[in-house]
C-alpha cells in the first residue's frame, strides 16, 4: 500500500480540493488516508502557511516528506496551487523534485524543579506576560552579550525568517541554511536601557541562552509558533538549532524568490 496523508484545514476551498486529490491519488494507486500513519510515504498539507505550521506541530515534526497545496494567502511553505494538482501527482510519480531539509529551533526551558524542550518551525518568542516590558540577559555560547529590555525576543529558523521575524525588521534567511535568527521585539535603546536594535544571525550549533530577570520568572510568556505556553520559576533558556528536522517536498526552487517578489515587494 501507497499510503498518502492528507491534513487540511476545514474551509470550504481547502474540503473541495480534499475532495478532488483523494480522487486523483487513488486513480494514481495510492491509498489516502486523513487518519495520520507513521508509514504513509508522504503527507500533503491543505490549507494556508498557518495550516502548514498546525500540521507539522501536531504530528511531532515527522520526518515523512510533507509538501503544501495553497488554498490561503501566499504560500512560503504551501507551493502548490490548486490548479495543478495533475502536474504535481505526475511530477511526484516521475521522481521530479527536490527534498529540502528545514531546521527546527529548539529551546529547553530550565525552571526550578524540571526541564522542558520546545521546537517550533517557525519561531520561539520570549516575551513577558500582560503586555509589560521584560527585561532579560543575553548570552552567546555562555558570552555575556546584552541585558535586553523591550517586548521580548523571537528566535527564528531559517524558514520562518518570513513570518513574525520579518514583521518584525529581522532578514529573510534562506530557508535551507542551518542558522537561527536572534530579533529584538521593540527593544528599548534609551539612556537606561540599553539593547542591540536589529537582529543577529547566528550558527545553528551555537547557543543562546535567555536569562529572565528574577521578577519575571514566573510571568515569561513563551511563544511558540504561534501558540502560548507559560512555565513556573523559569532559570534559563537555551536555544539553537533541533537536530529534528522535517522533509519538504519542493518542485520548484523558483517559487521561493517569486512569493518573496509578489508578497513583500
Ligand atoms: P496565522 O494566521 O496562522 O498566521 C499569521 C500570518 O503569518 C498568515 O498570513 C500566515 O500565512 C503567515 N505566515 C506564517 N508562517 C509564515 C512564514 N514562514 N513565512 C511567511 N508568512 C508566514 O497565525 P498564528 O496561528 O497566530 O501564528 C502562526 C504564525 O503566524 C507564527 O508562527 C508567526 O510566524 C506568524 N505571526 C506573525 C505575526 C506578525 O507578522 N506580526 C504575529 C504573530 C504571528 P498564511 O496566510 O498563508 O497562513
Amino acid at each position: 500500500m501507497r499510503y498518502v496523508n492528507i491534513i487540511s484545514n476545514s474551509n470550504f476551498e481547502s474540503r473541495k480540493v480534499t475532495g478532488k486529490l483523494i480522487k486523483l491519488l487513488k486513480q494514481n494507486g495510492f491509498t489516502p488516508t486523513t487518519d495520520f500513519r507513521e508509514d504513509g510515504e508522504l503527507t500533503i498539507c491543505i490549507g494556508g502557511d498557518g495550516a502548514f505550521i498546525k500540521a507539522v506541530n501536531r504530528t511531532g515534526f515527522s520526518p515523512i516528506p510533507i509538501i503544501g497545496i495553497n488554498t490561503g494567502h501566499l504560500g512560503f511553505y504551501q507551493e502548490i496551487r490548486p490548479v495543478n494538482l495533475n502536474d504535481f501527482i505526475k511530477k511526484y510519480l516521475e521522481g521530479n523534485y527536490f527534498t529540502e531539509k528545514l531546521h527546527l529551533v529548539g529551546a529547553e526551558v530550565f525552571t526550578k524543579s524540571r526541564n522542558f524542550i520546545l521546537h517550533a518551525i517557525n519561531e520561539i518568542v520570549l516575551k513577558s506576560q500582560h503586555s509589560k516590558v521584560i527585561h532579560l540577559n543575553v548570552f552567546v555560547e555562555r558570552n555575556h552579550l546584552e541585558k535586553f529590555s523591550g517586548d521580548g525576543i523571537l528566535v527564528s529558523t531559517p524558514s520562518g525568517s518570513t513570518g513574525y521575524n520579518f514583521s518584525s525588521g529581522g532578514s529573510i534567511v534562506y530557508p535551507t541554511m542551518e542558522a537561527i535568527q536572534i530579533t529584538p521585539l521593540a527593544p528599548i535603546t534609551s539612556s537606561a536601557y540599553r539593547s542591540l536594535p536589529n537582529s543577529m544571525v547566528i550558527p545553528g550549533e551555537f547557543i543562546t541562552t535567555l536569562v529572565p530577570e528574577k521578577r519575571y520568572t514566573n510571568s515569561s510568556l513563551f511563544v511558540v509558533d504561534g501558540m502560548e505556553y507559560t512555565y513556573r520559576n523559569v532559570k534559563k533558556v537555551n536555544f539553537r538549532i533541533a537536530d529534528k528536522k522535517i522533509n519538504r517536498i519542493v518542485l520548484d526552487r523558483d517559487n521561493y524568490w517569486n512569493n518573496l517578489k509578489s508578497k513583500f515587494l
